[in-house]
């Protein structure tokens, strides 16, 4: 990625026009917000807010061929994505393009077409404020923990809890403790064809968390690792393969 990242944060931006407690906290919609601290950092060459009332949902073919990463919010309108839409961001995957999933993405339809199960967990919103949330760093060594404390503390967060219906991650990185006993894991890798697929657990949109500097870090380390990597020539397959040795 010698010429920086290109990023492509994907909001569906219902909430934030529909009610007034969210759009106090994201004015100009939680995409908006994360896009003004991408673009910040160090290697991200370029960030397009996209939202589900653009054309082609924000998903148009020039859109998606341009982006190195996709970050990917949404919740209460999942279901309004076409399937023609999701598959194409699935197939993007697994040509190489990142993708970081928040939150409640966990039940968007391409995060749900890549992982093949159902996704589902358990939640509680606690009296409406939410709960104590400590994210523990369990891969130290990991870069999406790169410049941060051993564990992220939430005063303030809505739970996710166990079980999480998601195939076995290829790198564990956060395991959530919740106020309330549960435990979540809160930010998981997968790899996906050529393309590599991050979790990241908080950002409930009654709570400020984007605005939460060691968060947004979490997520501009996560966009990095997701970056796509290419070896030299690319990788061929579907093909008969000659013996690279002489035969007998
Ligand atoms: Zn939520």
């Amino acid at each position: 990625m010698d010429k920086g990242i290109r990023v492509t944060v994907w909001n569906e931006g219902v909430h934030e026009r529909q009610h007034e407690a969210v759009k106090k906290i994201y004015p100009k919609g939680m995409g908006r917000q994360i896009a003004q601290y991408l673009k910040k950092q160090p290697g991200i060459a370029s960030v397009h807010v996209s939202e589900l009332s653009d054309p082609d949902q924000g998903l148009a073919d020039k859109i998606l061929k341009n982006t190195d990463v996709m970050t990917w919010w949404g919740h209460m309108a999942h279901h309004e994505v076409t399937d023609e839409n999701a598959a194409r961001v699935q197939q993007r995957v697994l040509e190489g393009m990142g993708l970081v999933v928040l939150h409640s993405g966990h039940l968007s339809k391409p995060f749900v077409r890549l992982m093949g199960t159902t996704c589902m967990l358990k939640w509680r919103e606690w009296k409406g404020i939410g709960e104590k949330e400590r994210l523990w760093v369990v891969d130290p060594a990991h870069p999406i923990v790169d410049g941060l404390p051993e564990y992220i503390e939430l005063e303030r967060a809505e739970m996710y809890g166990e079980h999480f219906d998601i195939p076995p991650p290829d790198q564990l990185v956060f395991i959530s403790w919740f106020q309330g006993g549960e435990v979540f894991r809160s930010g998981c890798c997968w790899h996906r064809g050529l393309g590599k697929v991050f979790y990241f657990r908080p950002g409930h949109e009654t709570i400020p968390i984007y605005y939460n500097e060691q968060i947004l870090k979490v997520i501009y380390n996560g966009v990095k690792w997701a970056a796509p990597t290419a070896v030299k020539g690319g990788i061929k397959r579907d093909h008969f393969d000659p013996p690279l040795e002489k035969m007998e």
